[in-house]
């Protein structure tokens, strides 16, 4: 074996601004204005920071996904996933698109018919169904999606005791290849569970058995998976008109198709390597023409996608605080937002764009947030140029759960905007106050009075 030749070992400084590992440049462009609006407008009129929403984003993506279904399948219905984002303004867009509500609890079928939802077009999901949530359900002749058998049992005993068959479907849970398996939610397809749960409400006659729903995950990166699970509750409605000689009305697939939102520890940008609406479409719509219902027999197909139609259409923008040196070298940028108003972080790893033009110097820097708290980190590593007290920053892609799962902590929450089609803007939720805090507290008379 030939020696190697001993090369010396060299040390080089990275400059920024020319090619280093982190390419040549920061990760992004400056973001100035959003659909036409300058970011630092927006601050001054509403503070900082905000949540911006796009109603012509969400609008073209509605569209762009209704379009990939039915140019592919007859008959389908969207359902707005209340749960993803259910500011009032956000779901009467949905709405006015021809979306139905899917909630998940009475507080959510309270918010569906508040927006004036009618009954018989809420898809009433999940778990935690109280006795109260049945009944009126029943009455609205809303869809009730069963997830276990108590709630199977109770719902007979309900519609016996009030002598209505309310219309319902069960949840399926299954094996689409993708691994954790979600199922803790609903009934198993592998193991006869779906079966047995179809038996029973077929036999018993005092519910409507209208549908079956699926609903395998969310942020799914795998098309096929859908096409595995369409594959199998076709297989069951199947099974029913076979057993039982009955046409199902619908087979609800569900959301979790993914944004283009970035995983924390992908290689890849999302943007690079989420599947386009369309292909999740291809994979549940030629399954189910190809899986052999006779076409006067073709179910409604059902959809509860949520994240993929708002994520991108929501940004939050907000102001560096400060700057700082950590003691290992690094430059650490403190932002005037935190995780608890960017529940994704924990997720995703946003693209954070500067909201004014830079120069060509670039760093290495972490983002943290304002709160006391060391978990209180935004971005880990981000390469941005030099920001200073004052300056904006724009988050991408935080349409999705972060309005829902935010709360209050150390900091209030922020207002909400939504920038209209012509560019107006819109307040549709005002920034937290004090006042609203102590709307529900209640001091024991005793504790009102102290001296220190
Ligand atoms: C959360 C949820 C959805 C929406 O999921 P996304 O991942 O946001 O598309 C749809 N259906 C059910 C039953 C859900 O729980």
């Amino acid at each position: 074996m030939q020696k190697k030749v001993y090369e010396r070992p060299v040390i080089k400084s990275l400059n920024s601004g020319i090619t280093n590992k982190f390419g040549t440049r920061t990760e992004y462009a400056p973001l100035s204005h959003i659909d036409g609006v300058a970011v630092k407008d927006l601050i001054k009129k509403y503070g900082s920071p905000l949540f911006v929403f796009s109603e012509q984003t969400i609008r073209k993506n509605y569209r762009n996904a209704f379009r990939a279904f039915t140019t592919r399948y007859p008959k389908v219905q969207f359902a707005w996933s209340y749960k993803t984002n259910y500011l009032n303004a956000v779901c009467n867009i949905f709405h006015q698109e021809g979306s139905w509500a899917e909630v998940v609890s009475g507080f959510e079928m309270d918010k569906a018919l508040y927006n004036k939802v009618p009954g018989n077009r809420i898809i009433f999901n999940g778990p935690d169904k109280t006795e109260q949530d049945l009944l009126k359900a029943i009455h609205l002749d809303s869809l009730i999606h069963i997830d276990h058998l108590d709630e199977l049992y109770l719902l007979n005993e309900l519609a016996e005791r009030i002598d209505k068959k309310p219309r319902v479907a069960i949840r399926v849970n299954m094996d689409t290849g993708v691994i954790p398996l979600w199922d803790r939610f609903g009934f198993n397809y592998e193991t006869g569970q779906a079966w047995d749960a179809i038996n029973k409400i077929m036999s018993n006659n005092q519910l409507n058995l209208t549908g079956l729903h699926a609903h395998i995950g969310t942020y799914m990166l795998s098309t096929q998976a859908y096409a595995v699970a369409t594959f199998k509750l076709a297989d069951l409605a199947l099974g029913v008109k076979k057993k039982y000689n009955r046409n199902l009305t619908y087979l609800d697939l569900g959301g979790g198709f993914a944004s283009k939102n970035t995983l924390k520890g992908a290689y890849l940008p999302g943007s690079d390597t989420v599947p386009d609406i369309s292909e999740y479409a291809e994979a549940i719509c030629s399954t189910l023409l190809n899986v052999g219902f006779a076409p006067e027999d073709l179910p409604y197909l059902y959809l509860e996608t949520g994240r993929a139609l708002i994520d991108d259409a929501g940004y939050l923008i907000g102001t560096v605080i400060a700057n700082k040196r950590l003691s290992d070298g690094r430059r650490a940028t403190i932002l005037d937002f935190g995780v608890n108003i960017m529940f994704t972080a924990f997720w995703y790893n946003h693209k954070i764009s500067p909201a004014q033009e830079f120069g060509p110097y670039t760093e290495d820097c972490v983002l943290y947030g304002p709160l006391c708290m060391n978990i209180d980190v935004v971005r880990e590593s981000v390469t941005l140029p030099p920001l200073n007290r004052g300056d904006h920053v724009v988050v991408h892609h935080m349409g999705a759960y972060n309005i829902t799962q935010s709360m209050q902590f150390i900091s209030l929450r922020p207002a909400v905007v939504l920038i209209d089609t012509d560019g107006k803007t819109h307040l549709i939720r005002e920034r937290e106050t004090l006042a609203d805090i102590l709307h529900n507290e209640k001091t024991p008379e005793y504790l009102v009075n102290f001296e220190i």
